[in-house]
């Protein structure tokens, strides 16, 4: 295994790591991506090739128990892989009879690309190295290449080429839904292009979306004998064969392009595929291009941690990088999608959007604002789906869906597979209304990095005051305690969707929920005020008064906060009255813990029964608010709460969590971060393995966990080095664990590139020359006005400021 922390390699074949390697080879552009499978391979329960491309649904049918019931998934779109060799008339490789000798894949973090180096066998010993290479090109979203090296070893004679597009797909990758219904296309046409291509139009049975893959295989070290092309049903071919010599190379390039029905700027998916086809340039031109832009996007993007540092560490933090990259790339700052939960790497969660945004936007908020923003706006254009929810639900404002795809409308499914009692459970997830704190938070988070006020004003605004709207009018005031409650919730921890005896109902004032509510309405009374005149026509139409807001500041003093043990925050009300598990013989008797929801309904049992989490919930808290900030929001609300209570709270939860959920690893190394930094490291290491080593044992396969992966980013920008941007100042106040050495990163705020770095107890923070105007930066305790071109230090104790003559 290699040192490299720009290198991610297999050895070997392993049937049982093939779905984990497929999804972490997994390359994309934003636009679409495509499972690392091997060329030759079809879906089989081993391989699973797939491509997907960003905001791209269909809805169907299917049959549960009885029932039907509708899912709307991300849909897996032809296979533009397909590339296979004979020898004279032997069997094709991927078939019977072709023996794999050797098989490596090495995965390029700097570069994108995946290479695979196999030296193949035929029943008759004649022997063949492949060398080969693939990228979906970051510089041009619509084109994917696949170059093979064939080396005859010890034969000469025909070689037989077969490259095509694979309409036949489906949606199978996941073992829960496979009973569901999964054929989402429908093959509309293929046929030739010229004399080296060949294409391939589908369409979504439902969403009716046309997808067109065109492919061009040519040939260097020989002319092609017999080129033709063949179509079956669902699928597309070209086969010709080449004199191949011994010890001498044969290069076949592979060039694709995809379009689909959601592209802008083109005159339809066909034309267009086509004439990008035609227009393409060669592999290696191809490839320089979309090198160049890696290259510059690692610029912005790469965590330098110093010498001596982990290095395993540093490699999967450069893969997490790539996939986040890979997944919300600058491309996706001009289309209408949203942050799908497990990437475009696999079917987990249908390719659906949760509330993992929060955990992503840290990272993309300090260098891409302007995707983050794009991010926004998939959520603003459904502020209408969001209202319509609410109003059925005899509430006001609007209520986001716990997951959501194409529409904005809920697509969270009623019911759960448990493959332990192989029992349908019911799903009552969607109960999760902090999704829309979430949503809230992130526009705040994104106004305060850029104070980009257009946005605030144009959309910002509107979804603060309409999220508001929507918790005001669930909130219940009650006379005895004259607070407001909110009630038949869930929480960010899925193990309690209710009390033990009425399972399914929610629970009643998720601390969580309540303190981001309060949260929500101060800022939402402040957004008001920024932008009360430049909103005006809006807000009369809203029938939103001066008195309205008014009411809501007042109520962010009054929402109810549970707690118990004489001062521990409760989850929620009554979360003291919940029995204590035996941690210990659950642990004995369960290799992995992660789903006690499945391990406890099986054994007909329930966690509602228990002080137990599938993940932070109280913890949450700590995650997005200081110690300090979150005594203050408290205080304002009439508790006492003091940083000291912070230890206690943090030991009484984690020691209760079964870490089910990949996302709670990471606020777990959050929480640490200045509690205890060798504990967080520790934490952090397991957050960092949550897909390389696939610690679900299983979830992996079916995409990564994209709120992980940047999670874990965050940690070390925000944990480790402390960047924090609040109010009007971005703060710096690094505590490195002992694993980290130094570090550096760059960072966009407002307008500026800066380049901050520490290491041997020093802080340093430059701003590369603009026309921005200056900042206000915080270093550690002191606030200082930075302008272009300036660098600042700081120690403990000393603070220094510089101006490069
Ligand atoms: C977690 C959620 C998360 C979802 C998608 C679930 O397992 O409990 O918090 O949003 O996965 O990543």
């Amino acid at each position: 295994m290699t040192e490299s922390p720009w290198v991610v390699e297999f050895e070997g074949l392993s049937a049982e790591e093939e779905g984990r390697r497929e999804a972490l080879c997994t390359l994309g552009n934003g636009v679409f991506g495509t499972r690392g499978a091997a060329p030759e391979s079809v879906a089989d329960g081993i391989h699973y090739p797939g491509t997907y491309a960003a905001g791209l649904f269909n809805r169907l049918e299917s049959e549960v128990e009885g029932r039907v019931v509708e899912h709307e998934s991300m849909v897996n779109l032809p296979n533009w892989l397909p590339l296979s060799f004979r020898v004279d008339d032997g069997s094709w490789l991927g078939e019977e009879g072709v023996e794999v000798v050797s098989h490596r894949q090495v995965l390029d973090l700097r570069r994108a690309i995946l290479t695979r180096s196999l030296l193949v066998r035929d029943g008759d010993g004649r022997e063949t190295m492949v060398e080969e290479q693939r990228f979906v090109s970051m510089s041009d979203p619509h084109i994917a290449a696949l170059e093979w090296v064939i080396t005859p070893v010890n034969w000469s004679g025909s070689l037989g080429l077969r490259s095509g597009i694979d309409g036949g797909v489906e949606n199978r990758n996941v073992a829960d839904d496979r009973s569901l219904a999964g054929r989402h296309l429908r093959v509309v046409d293929a046929d030739a292009a010229g004399t080296d291509g060949c294409w391939l139009e589908a369409e979504t049975v439902q969403s009716r979306i046309r997808v067109v893959e065109a492919a061009r295989t040519r040939i260097s070290g020989g002319e092609p004998i017999g080129p033709s092309v063949r179509r079956s049903a669902a699928a597309i071919h070209h086969e010709m064969a080449v004199i191949a010599s011994e010890g001498r190379p044969i290069r076949v390039e592979k060039v694709v392009t995809l379009f689909t029905g959601l592209e802008r700027a083109i005159s339809e998916p066909r034309v267009a595929a086509l004439e990008a086809l035609a227009a393409a340039g060669d592999v290696s031109a191809l490839r320089a291009g979309h090198e160049l832009v890696w290259e510059q996007l690692w610029r912005q993007a790469q965590l330098h941690p110093g010498d001596g540092h982990d290095p395993t560490a540093a490699r999967i933090l450069n893969l997490h990088i790539l996939h986040v990259l890979q997944t919300l790339s600058p491309h996706v700052a001009d289309r209408d999608v949203g942050v799908p939960a497990r990437g475009l790497h696999g079917e987990g969660y249908r390719g659906h959007i949760f509330w993992d945004e929060l955990f992503i936007f840290p990272f993309l908020n300090l260098r891409l604002p302007d995707l983050t923003r794009a991010l926004l706006l998939y959520r603003y254009r459904r502020l209408g789906a969001a209202r319509h929810a609410a109003q059925l639900a005899g509430h006001e404002g609007a209520m986001y869906p716990w997951q959501s795809g194409s529409d904005g409308r809920e697509e969270t499914p009623v019911e759960l597979w448990n493959k332990h009692s192989k029992r349908w459970m019911p799903d009552n997830s969607s109960r999760q209304r902090h999704v829309g704190l979430a949503v809230a938070y992130n526009v705040w988070q994104y106004y305060e990095v850029t104070a980009d006020i257009d946005f605030l004003a144009s959309y910002g605004a509107e979804m603060l005051v309409s999220i508001a709207r929507f918790f005001v009018s669930i909130t219940e005031h009650d006379a005895a305690d004259d607070r407001y409650h909110i009630r038949g919730v869930m929480g960010p921890d899925e193990f309690h969707d209710g009390y033990p005896d009425r399972p399914g109902e929610g629970i009643d004032d998720n601390a969580y929920t309540n303190v981001m509510v309060s949260w929500l309405l101060q800022v939402t009374v402040d957004a008001y005020g920024l932008v009360a005149e430049a909103c005006r026509d809006r807000w009369e139409r809203m029938e939103l008064t001066a008195d309205e807001v008014a009411r809501w500041d007042e109520m962010s003093r009054r929402l109810i906060v549970p707690f118990f043990n004489g001062g521990l925050i409760a989850q929620f009300a009554g979360y003291e009255n919940l029995a204590q598990l035996d941690w210990a013989d659950y642990r004995r008797r369960y290799p992995n813990i992660g789903r006690l929801d499945l391990i406890l309904e099986a054994e007909g049992d329930s966690t509602n029964r228990y002080q137990l989490s599938k993940q932070a919930d109280v913890l949450m808290l700590f995650y997005l608010f200081s110690p300090d900030e979150l005594s203050v929001m408290l205080a304002r609300m009439g508790y006492d709460f003091h940083p000291d209570d912070v230890p206690e709270t943090i030991e009484y939860y984690l020691d209760r969590t079964s870490n089910g959920s990949t996302l709670s690893r990471v606020v777990n190394a959050w929480v640490l971060a200045r509690l205890d930094r060798e504990r967080s490291w520790g934490s952090f290491r397991e957050a960092l393995a949550s897909d390389i080593d696939d610690v679900q044992g299983g979830t992996t396969p079916e995409g990564i966990h994209l709120g992980a992966m940047a999670g874990t980013i965050d940690i070390v920008q925000r944990g480790y080095m402390g960047v924090e941007p609040r109010g009007d100042v971005l703060w710096f106040d690094p505590a490195l664990p002992s694993d980290l050495t130094r570090l550096g990163l760059s960072l966009r705020y407002r307008g500026h590139w800066l380049d901050a770095q520490t290491g041997d107890g020093i802080l340093e923070v430059s701003l590369r020359p603009s026309a921005a105007a200056p900042v206000r930066i915080g270093l550690i305790d002191r606030i200082v006005e930075v302008g272009p071109g300036e660098t600042v230090r700081a120690t403990i104790d000393r603070l220094d400021s510089s101006t490069p003559a």
